[in-house]
């Protein structure tokens, strides 16, 4: 379509002298044409998936089949910390996804208790897989690589934009999974790029594998959509307004 359209153009523009610049109808092109998507002030863009507007936790499920759903807290989906030595109880999904642009506002809790990585910790595990850090990072020193906005373990945020604890935050991020051939060798891995309360901290950051608390990152090829998962890590952190918007790149 692309060419059929510069052939067209290219037909109804004369020709040009070699000293004269290329008529501009030569590098506009009409189809195909981008598809609509409303976005309204303060509503999410009509083609988003919503995981969570407050009312239901109808599209997530407890990540482990003996676990418990979390709570519905005054418009917010709250972490029920499950007490140590218990396995924690993350949430995820129901719907697997693949590329995604995401939006997800969270509150670390107002009340600061411990220090480091025991403050707030939370974290979004796109295809259960790849965390982006969830912290309260306000004068909260911890390794860079595992601060707010990280990439867990791999790369810190461009910047801290992190606000006080009990405010609430967002990230928006666009995640491109990673890419197997049929050897399950890796073709290409997966990409971030995040916004944190509107603020860039991650730009096309390339992941080095899935999430590791010990030890390096090694890709394992995986299915193409997985599960979203949000992270138990035994703070009451609290969700609100998570929408996805299925990616169906180039
Ligand atoms: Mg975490």
């Amino acid at each position: 379509m692309k060419k059929l359209s510069l052939i067209l153009a290219l037909l109804s523009v004369r020709l040009f002298a070699a000293d004269e610049l290329p008529a501009p109808e030569l590098t506009e092109y009409y189809t195909p044409v981008p598809p609509v998507v409303a976005s309204p002030p303060g509503a999410v863009p009509s083609d988003a998936i919503v995981l969570f507007d407050g009312t239901n936790l109808d599209a997530w499920e407890p990540a482990r089949a003996d676990g418990h759903p979390w709570k519905i807290e005054d418009g917010a989906m709250v972490v029920i910390p499950t007490p140590a030595p218990a396995k924690p109880c993350d949430q995820q999904t129901k719907r697997a996804f693949g590329d995604i642009q995401l939006h997800i506002e969270f509150r670390t809790p107002a009340k600061v208790e411990g220090k480091g990585q025991g403050r707030g910790n939370s974290g979004v595990y796109f295809m259960g897989l790849y965390e982006i850090q969830i912290l309260d990072s306000w004068e909260n020193p911890t390794y860079v690589n595992g601060q707010a906005a990280s990439i867990y373990k791999q790369t810190p945020p461009l910047v801290n934009a992190s606000r006080p604890p009990g405010e609430w935050q967002s990230y928006d991020v666009v995640f491109i999974a990673p890419r197997f051939a049929a050897d399950g060798t890796l073709s290409s891995p997966a990409r971030m790029t995040a916004f944190h309360n509107g603020v860039l901290v991650q730009h096309d950051t390339v992941l080095t594998g899935p999430t590791e608390y010990r030890g390096q990152p090694k890709y394992k090829a995986h299915a193409a959509k997985l599960p979203i998962l949000l992270q138990d890590h035994r703070n009451p952190t609290a969700f609100r307004n998570i929408w996805v918007r299925e990616l169906a790149l180039p």
